[in-house]
């Protein structure tokens, strides 16, 4: 579970979260929609540990991220799908990640099926177009296998099928009894996507 609790944050006197509070259930697609500008990033950083807010508390699972023992155990996320080494392959960067969080090997692959990359494991991130990139993301994500997911604007700039993939991941996810808060600006995609808004 996901909990923010009067989140406010002000960048040079400019307000970009005003006390915000939600709770985020395991088990459903949560969609969090909002026109750009809304907030919606700063909000995702601010329960990720990535940004400090000026009042009130975010917690996943109960805990702030910095407290989490095992953060990607607990929490994936998918910010910035272009946040990847572009001279590394996609095998190679979710390797890096696996080991420098102490995760087995065999996740790679798992996750690469998952996304279904793994006919381009060994292509360069920087060759990728923007859907496989996203992929990509996600498969880092879920590299941890974790209980809870933040995904920032999954299905921009996606093809149909990218859409379709992303939406019925999510689902699926969900299924699982996951903890999903997806975000976006496209009402009718979260009206098809999303539990809960
Ligand atoms: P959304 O994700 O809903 O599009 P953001 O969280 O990106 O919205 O932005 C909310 C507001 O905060 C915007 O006005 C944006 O310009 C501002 N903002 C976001 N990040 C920063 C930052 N690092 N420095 C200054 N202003 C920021």
């Amino acid at each position: 579970m996901i909990e923010a609790r009067d989140l406010t944050k002000v960048y040079s006197g400019k307000v970009a979260v005003d006390h915000l509070s939600f709770t985020v259930q395991p088990g459903r697609v949560t969609g969090f929609l909002g026109p750009n500008g809304a907030g919606k990033s700063t909000t995702m950083r601010l329960i990720l540990g990535l940004d400090r807010p000026d009042s009130g508390v975010a917690t996943i699972n109960g805990k702030r991220y910095a407290e989490l023992p095992n953060p990607l155990r607990t929490v994936g996320a998918l910010l910035e799908a272009k946040s990847v080494h572009g001279g590394r392959s996609a095998a190679n960067h979710l390797l890096f990640l696996a080991q420098s969080q102490g995760l087995p090997k065999s996740r790679v692959d798992e996750v690469l099926d998952l996304v279904g990359l793994r006919d381009v494991a060994a292509k360069r991130a920087g060759t990728f177009s923007l859907g496989m990139n996203q992929r990509l993301g996600i498969a880092a994500a879920m590299l941890g296998d974790p209980q809870v997911l933040l995904l920032d604007e999954p299905v921009n700039g996606l093809d149909p099928e990218g859409v379709l993939w992303i939406r019925n991941l999510l689902k699926y996810l969900a299924t699982q009894g996951r903890t999903i808060l997806v975000s976006s600006h496209l009402m009718n995609e979260m009206a098809v996507t999303a539990d809960h808004l």
